[in-house]
């Protein structure tokens, strides 16, 4: 058989990734100065800048190759019955980098999410409530159990589902709070478990999908709530492709957790052996081989996310003071892992729609993009819960009702005010924070003359 040297590997991954592995960006390093921020930007006929959007994604670490031919020689492909599946080992190395007591790897974020709410009996009928402003992912995992997603309105500042508004979203039937750390960065997690613990103790189930190695004071994003959930799919700071995981602190939660990923079937439970508790479960398990890249990709997540939180503060103290341009509030105490660098262009102050200015963003050759845009939740839920299967479920008035109380006029304003960039632009060579924030600034200059252009 063909064996691969770590030189081939090297080679078939991009020249990026292989300079950053050598300590540099050797290729793409920007000859900064060269822009002048009160000068024309692009759109307008100007020179476009030196700029990186950081390496190409994912980095490969280097380990890789070797993980997965241990795996493959080793025939140990599947985790289920099974401990020297290397899922186990991804397990505990996750778990003791987040300062979790239990970790049970899954196939997605998504199956993180949808195994969670079975952890915790939400079913038909039952109430979820939840950030509008998240992935659709979020709002499924609901819907898989037939449960009712319920939006509170975020915060303007901070794009986080607000606590207060939550708060005023519960009824008899709310079963589980499900904050979402967007961006990576920490939903108000204080306030999320002050009402949980004022409404009989609710299970608070955090959104991680976005958060690895976020922050809320000195706990990791994840180990804060009941239940915290993460997606390791290939845009994610941490990923093998496709694959989640989830943290819990609670030794029952943990064991029902295992059964209901793995078909009802404790971790001792040999694949030859037809024995499974009742559970709402399935298989969401993940493969050892997902689990030897992630073993691998680890080695780099630390530094990675240092370097993003530094140059995105540092990108932040540059933005702050351009008029118009409202960085993503971070709560104090909180550090995000910055999967998104996001902040808003308020029109009336900025000079030019939000619109415009990444058109000009884009012109300068600064990957920016609206993100999630305006989502029709509303719609969205009612489409999928008009089967007769749903609809044995939820009455119209029940649907009716639900759409009267939802309340959105922050998450209308977020959604045309928000701008991102990618997570990977956050890991270039600082003086890009530079070329960014003066681009930025020339464009706000000539607001007046991109407003007037058609
Ligand atoms: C990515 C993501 C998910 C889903 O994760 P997958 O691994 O893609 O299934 C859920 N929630 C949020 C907020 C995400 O960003």
């Amino acid at each position: 058989m063909t064996k691969f040297t770590r030189r081939d590997f090297l080679k078939t991954g991009s020249l990026t990734s292989a300079a950053l592995l050598a300590g540099g960006l050797a290729e793409s390093t920007p000859v900064y100065g060269a822009i002048d921020p009160n000068g024309k930007p692009a759109i307008l006929g100007g020179e476009k800048p030196a700029y990186s959007a950081g390496p190409a994604w994912p980095v490969l670490e280097g380990n890789e190759l070797e993980g997965l031919e241990k795996v493959l020689l080793s025939r140990n492909w599947c985790r289920s019955g099974n401990p020297a599946c290397v899922t186990n080992d991804f397990e505990a190395a996750y778990a003791k980098a987040c300062g979790s007591k239990h970790c049970v790897a899954t196939n997605s974020g998504t199956s993180a999410l949808i195994v969670s709410l079975s952890a915790l009996e939400v079913g038909p009928g039952d109430e979820v409530i939840t950030s509008p402003y998240t992935f659709v992912a979020t709002i499924n995992c609901i819907i898989a159990h037939y449960g009712l997603p319920v939006l509170a309105d975020v915060d303007l500042q901070s794009f986080q589902v607000c606590p207060k508004k939550t708060e005023a979203m519960i009824t008899p039937n709310t079963k589980v709070l499900l904050p979402v750390h967007i961006g990576g960065a920490p939903a108000k997690l204080d306030g999320f478990l002050d009402v949980a613990a004022r409404h009989g103790n609710l299970p608070v189930v955090e959104d991680a999908c976005q958060a690895h190695f976020g922050k809320w004071g000195d706990k990791f994003l994840g180990t804060v709530g009941t239940l915290g959930c993460f997606s390791m799919q290939v845009t994610k700071n941490l990923s093998c492709g496709d694959g989640g995981a989830i943290l819990t602190q609670d030794d029952a939660i943990s064991d029902r957790l295992y059964k209901i990923h793995s078909n009802g079937r404790a971790t001792s439970t040999a694949s030859t052996t037809f024995q499974y508790d009742p559970l709402h479960a399935g298989n969401y398990r993940m493969t050892g081989f997902q689990a030897s890249i992630l073993l691998a990709q680890m080695a780099h997540a630390d530094k990675f996310a240092q370097t993003r939180n530094e140059n995105a503060l540092y990108l932040s103290s540059l933005l702050k003071d351009i008029p118009g341009v409202y960085p993503q509030k971070i709560y104090d105490g909180g550090t995000s892992a910055w999967h998104l660098y996001m902040f808003r262009i308020v029109e009336e102050e900025f000079g030019c729609s939000r619109d415009k200015f990444i058109a000009a963003m884009n012109a300068e050759g600064i990957g920016a993009s609206i993100g999630y845009g305006t989502g029709d939740w509303i719609n969205y839920v009612r489409s999928i819960y008009s089967t007769p299967a749903a609809k044995r479920v939820y009455s119209d008035k029940t649907l009716d009702d639900w759409a009267e109380r939802t309340h959105l006029p922050n998450l209308e304003k977020l959604c045309a005010q928000a701008v991102w960039f990618g997570q990977t632009q956050m890991l270039a060579e600082r003086t890009n924070m530079d070329v960014i924030a003066d681009c930025v600034r020339r464009i706000q200059k000539n607001a007046g003359k991109l407003k007037a252009e058609n």
